[in-house]
């Protein structure tokens, strides 16, 4: 499955999840709707591009003599989830789409007090944890990860030498791809800290995962 099919999938379950608590997730409320990983921004979770504006939600104001017009509802928008955010774990990916599925809702293009609203009863109901902001660092750390972000490594890293060696993949059940299991779930990949032995387990690994990442005691990771 690949960064996009994986987005798909969770998206789906994400919608499925606001039918469940009554919350209108048909066409008519929430709009078109797309998403796709974006590779270009990296500060940010996500975000959530509105496009084909209301007429019916058509909001004038005037401050002194200038006249703004604003939107409340947006019949189209595309929301992008940084690809970074797919190497965490699931459920910090839900909770990112399910803030940026808010942003679609009439009113909640900011974070204002319909967004806080809908993000209470979420979290309340489902037990996300929708907020403005996200907590990186508090993110990583859920997902056994340290995150050393554009930092510059040498390029002669053994991690990398341990990623190309087959030997040094670990002696999991092979279930098809899923070499893994742990608690009832099938794992691709076994990640190894070099320095306190931590096994962490994934399905999926960025290109440059071992460069990015590093074991929450600072050790470095292999296969
Ligand atoms: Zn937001
Ligand atoms: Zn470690």
């Amino acid at each position: 499955m690949d960064k996009n099919e994986k987005l798909q999938k969770l998206y789906n379950q994400c919608i499925k999840e606001l039918d469940s608590i009554k919350i209108d997730v048909s066409e008519k409320t929430l709009g078109k709707v797309e998403i796709q990983v974006s590779k270009r921004n990296n500060k940010r979770y996500g975000c959530c591009k509105q496009e084909q504006p209301d007429e019916k939600y058509k909001i004038v104001k005037t401050i002194g003599r200038r006249r703004i017009v604003k939107f409340e509802k947006f019949n189209k928008h595309t929301i992008e989830i940084s690809e970074w955010v797919l190497d965490l774990n699931d459920d910090i990916i839900k909770n990112t789409i399910i803030h940026e599925i808010i942003h679609c809702f009439p009113f909640c293009n900011n974070h204002g007090k319909y967004f806080k609203q809908y993000a209470q009863y979420i979290n309340t109901k489902l037990g996300y944890n929708i907020s403005r902001l996200g907590n990186k660092q508090e993110d990583y750390r859920k997902s056994n990860l340290d995150y050393y972000g554009n930092k510059n490594y040498n390029t002669n890293d053994e991690s990398k030498k341990a990623y190309g060696n087959k030997e040094n993949r670990g002696n999991g059940v092979n279930i098809g791809n899923y070499r893994y299991e742990v608690n009832g779930n099938l794992y691709k990949y076994q990640i190894k800290c070099k320095k306190c032995g931590k096994l962490i387990y994934r399905n999926r690994l960025a290109k440059d995962f071992f460069r990015k990442y590093r074991c929450l005691c600072g050790g470095k990771l292999e296969m």
